[in-house]
């Protein structure tokens, strides 16, 4: 109830007052004078001070002591002066309660009550606590900060929520290169690879490389059970194998596996190593296959034929009774077949040193060997070692003559990185060559005396015929002598061949004229081959100091060769000239048929003949070439031929004049 009003409209006493706010919820106390004493103090204001009602009648700050330093008692004598009704919330009381000083807040107000002439009569005093509300609000901004706070923090973790999210992104996007980037390599691999999902092995992926090897299309597998998109495979273990893998777990490796797969129209046979390998979901279960697949058909043909060829070479090697060599340079090592180590009385290591296998080789053929490796080695050569020698050691009383074939094989800079070839064992050979040897001699010997004797005969009789002018028997007489002349040749070249083997045959050298001697050989050349154009070239005088009669036998080898085999009618041209080293060359130039390379080596050889079934037979012995390098080697000079295949040859040989 309003106090003002109850004063301005009916006059209610003091004590109705007083009773009534006794009554009052609210904590109420009246003052009056100047002084502030504590006319009434309900009970609800008594609790506020922390008094009992021992304090009316009191001045205020007598009553409550602890108030000094406070604004009260200020307040209220301004109220009680100006007759203003003051009022606060909110305000802080510092009180004493039983000996503790608390702090409680307030909403409170001083009303001045007037009296008639308006002067102020009593101040009355009206308090609420509102710590609770105020604890309220201190709650409510707690609270506030706290979401506040928790706003802020929702607001950092949404920035690092933001950030972890580009980050994902570029994560994902990493992901994604990743993943495009294992489809590049998948696509461009040279390897089959194809990628099988489920039980029913549905075709994924399948690279370019796997559709080649499986001659499809991807538009005609992709997305198909493995079994329906390839049905050429029925029949066939692959499928079988898939379904292993995918129920096992366990990976299959297939090495040179055959299977026949689509290739055009058919099937092809085809030769492959492949890998199944399971792949696992993050379940730990098989979610499908991956197939790795490389064909290696080419690679296994050509190995099964090299195989087929080196098998080829070993039972040639072994039927020709060879032994085989390669031999290193660089390391001085070499190595060998079975058979060529038995000869050598050597270890079966792989690897041995050429020294201890020159130590087989007899004393006398050593430095011949070592010098042909060398300069087979040599830059100037044209790579290709020949030679013969002979083998002997401990294990071996007979010892053995081989002859070694071999060819240098070089390195892309030209560098010779290995000599390989072959020997032959030509002890036997060399045996019947010597026994073909003795018995030539023996008959050529045999033969001479009634040939010397048939030539005479045949002279005397020529000598009657010109006398008695029967031409007809001159013609037939010169013919036998022509025959009777080739037989003396012949015979004499026998004989000349077992002289060089018994070191018999020996030069006897004088000084003579070539020039001369051209021009008797051209006499004795023209009056007897009529079927060739044989051309003695005009040359200088030339002294030399040689076997006349050898010298001249040799010429006439080489131009009967060049008739033999050279076409009728071609010519045949012979010469000589002094060269700047002091030398003599001669030289006869055919048209003939011509030797090939590998003959040229081996025309100066005893018993040499080139075998050309196109030829039929042209008579001969293959000794007359080997006569004339013995010859003219006898002489210290050298002797060759320059030739190409089909355009004729050039023999030339060299002597120190
Ligand atoms: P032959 O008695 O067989 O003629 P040679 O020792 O004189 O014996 O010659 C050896 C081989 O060299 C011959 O069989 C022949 O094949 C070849 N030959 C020799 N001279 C010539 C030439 N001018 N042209 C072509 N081939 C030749």
């Amino acid at each position: 109830m309003n106090i003002e009003e109850q004063s301005s409209q009916e006059d209610f006493s003091s004590e109705l007052i007083i009773q009534a706010l006794g009554c009052s919820p609210e904590a109420t106390a009246i003052y009056t004078s100047e002084n502030m004493i504590i006319r009434f103090a309900n009970q609800g204001m008594l609790e506020v001070w922390g008094k009992n009602p021992n304090v009316i009648g009191m001045p205020l700050m007598q009553a409550l002591p602890e108030l000094e330093g406070q604004p009260f008692l200020g307040l209220l004598q301004q109220v009680w002066h100006s007759g203003k009704t003051y009022s606060v919330s909110d305000a802080p009381v510092h009180v004493n309660k039983n000996g503790t000083m608390m702090t409680d807040y307030y909403d409170y107000e001083y009303k001045a009550l007037l009296n008639e002439a308006g002067k102020t009569w009593c101040i009355l005093n009206t308090a609420r606590k509102v710590s609770s509300r105020r604890e309220y609000l201190e709650r409510i901004q707690r609270k506030e900060e706290k979401e506040q706070s928790l706003v802020e923090e929702m607001a950092a973790t949404m920035e690092e929520l933001s950030s972890t999210n580009e980050e994902l992104n570029s994560s994902m996007k990493l992901l994604e290169e990743s993943r495009e980037h294992i489809r590049t390599i998948i696509e461009q691999a040279p390897v089959g690879i194809a990628m099988l999902q489920g039980p029913e092995h549905i075709i994924e992926v399948a690279n370019p490389a796997i559709l080649k090897i499986w001659g499809r299309t991807l538009s005609e597998v992709e997305g198909l059970p493995h079994e329906h998109a390839r049905p050429e495979l029925i029949g066939q273990p692959v499928n079988q194998w898939l379904n292993e893998v995918f129920t096992t777990g366990k990976r299959r490796t297939n090495n040179e596996f055959s299977v026949k797969l689509l290739y055009k129209d058919g099937l092809r046979e085809a030769i492959v190593n492949s890998v199944y390998q399971p792949v696992f979901s993050s379940s730990g279960s098989v979610s499908g296959v991956l197939v790795i697949l490389e064909e290696i058909t080419r690679q296994v043909l050509d190995r099964r034929s090299s195989e087929k060829d080196q098998h080829m070479l070993l039972m040639a090697v072994e039927a020709g009774e060879l032994a085989t060599f390669f031999y290193e340079p660089k390391t001085n090592l070499f190595s060998g077949n079975a058979l060529l180590k038995a000869w050598f009385g050597l270890p079966d290591a792989h690897d041995i040193d050429l020294n201890i296998a020159f130590s087989s080789i007899i004393a006398q053929d050593r430095a011949r060997v070592e010098e042909a490796i060398r300069q087979s080695l040599s830059n100037s050569s044209d790579g290709n070692y020949f030679i013969e020698y002979r083998i002997h050691h401990p294990q071996d009383a007979n010892g053995r003559l081989v002859q070694a074939r071999g060819r240098v094989f070089y390195d892309i800079e030209g560098n010779a990185t290995s000599l390989n070839g072959t020997l032959r064992d030509i002890t036997e050979q060399k045996k019947d060559e010597q026994r073909k040897d003795d018995f030539m001699a023996m008959v050529s010997h045999e033969l001479k005396t009634p040939l010397t004797s048939l030539n005479a005969y045949l002279q005397v009789m020529q000598r009657n015929a010109i006398l008695s002018g029967d031409q007809r028997l001159q013609g037939t007489l010169e013919k036998s002598v022509k025959q009777v002349r080739n037989m003396t040749s012949m015979i004499n070249g026998f004989l000349n061949i077992s002289r060089l083997d018994s070191g018999k045959m020996l030069l006897t050298q004088t000084n003579f004229d070539l020039k001369e001697l051209f021009s008797e050989l051209e006499d004795e050349i023209l009056s007897t081959v009529h079927t060739h154009s044989v051309v003695f070239k005009e040359s200088e005088a030339i002294e030399l100091y040689a076997d006349r009669d050898k010298i001249s036998q040799v010429i006439h080898n080489l131009i009967g060769n060049a008739v033999k085999y050279s076409p009728m009618g071609s010519a045949i041209i012979v010469s000589c000239l002094k060269l700047q080293e002091g030398k003599i060359r001669i030289m006869v130039k055919d048209n003939g048929i011509g030797i090939d390379k590998q003959d040229q080596e081996q025309i100066f050889e005893r018993y040499h003949r080139i075998k050309n079934p196109s030829l039929g037979s042209i008579a001969g012995f293959g000794i007359g070439l080997y006569l004339c390098r013995e010859i003219v080697e006898l002489h210290k000079g050298e002797i060759r031929v320059e030739s190409v295949e089909g355009s004729g040859s050039t023999f030339l040989f060299e002597l120190p004049s």
